[in-house]
């Protein structure tokens, strides 16, 4: 569904990836964890086209996407849910989740049922619903993040990237968005998720890769991973 092959990226000068390869199969979790710094964030950009990738391949369903603008790639139907509050403060809830579907509706994939896809989003975020009138900068910071989440998911999308869904929430609301995660997993939908509890990512991911230095370090299915004792040691809490 998507594959990244041998992708090299960074800021200017300073390269940050240094030839990565992943592969995100349809209708799997595949999670991508590292320490702080290891270029987990610069993968989702330049796989977005935030940055644009100095070498390597990226295919979205069998089509080269590298390099192309990030509007381009949505319109494909590759959403990203980035790290942070990336909400329209000034819109309503459902004002940013309708502009999630707008790509879509412009784009060459089937438009589907915005109404639809809205009051499953409500459903699934039953936080979002109770506040759908609320203008998205007064949400708590989990709240927003989840706002950002659901967006995503509001483009109909074949893949979402979803860049630390759980940063910064308080734990009940990180059982939540991982009780989401999972419940998106069995409806088929496919992911790459970026998380600092990996151990939780592991958990719900059916492969992991993990990254080092902008370099691929380890892979494998996410069961052996959690029981790898150098995986277990670096970013599991030891033991
Ligand atoms: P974290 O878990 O802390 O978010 P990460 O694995 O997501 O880390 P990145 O955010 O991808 O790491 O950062 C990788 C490297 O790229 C870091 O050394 C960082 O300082 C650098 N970097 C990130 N963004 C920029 C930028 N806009 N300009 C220059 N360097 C950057």
């Amino acid at each position: 569904m998507l594959s990244i092959k041998n992708l090299e990226a960074g800021y200017g000068k300073v390269k940050v990836l240094h030839g990565i390869t992943i592969e995100v199969p349809k209708g799997q979790v595949i999670t991508l964890i590292g320490s702080n710094g290891a270029g987990k964030t610069t993968t989702m950009r330049a796989i977005t086209g935030m940055i644009k990738p100095t070498a390597g391949d990226i295919e979205l369903d069998g089509k080269k996407i590298a390099g192309f603008e990030s509007y381009k790639i949505a319109k494909l139907g590759l959403a990203h849910s980035p790290e942070g509050r990336r909400v329209f403060s000034t819109m309503s809830v459902t004002d940013n989740l309708l502009l999630g579907a707008f790509p879509r509706l412009t784009g060459s994939r089937p438009k589907g049922d915005v109404k639809h896809d809205l009051d499953r989003a409500m459903d699934l975020f039953p936080r979002l619903k109770e506040r759908r009138n609320q203008l998205a900068g007064t949400l708590s910071g989990g709240e927003q993040q989840m706002l950002a989440m659901a967006r995503a998911i509001m483009l109909n999308p074949e893949v979402i990237l979803l860049d630390e869904p759980s940063m910064g929430l308080a734990p009940i609301l990180v059982d939540e968005v991982f009780r989401i995660i999972s419940r998106l997993k069995s409806e088929g939908m496919t992911m790459l998720l970026v998380e600092q509890f990996a151990a939780a990512a592991l958990n719900v991911a059916d492969y992991g890769y993990v990254l080092e230095n902008g370099r691929i370090s380890a892979q494998g299915a996410a069961e052996s991973l959690k029981n790898d004792p150098a995986v277990k040691a670096a970013y599991l809490g030891g033991g």
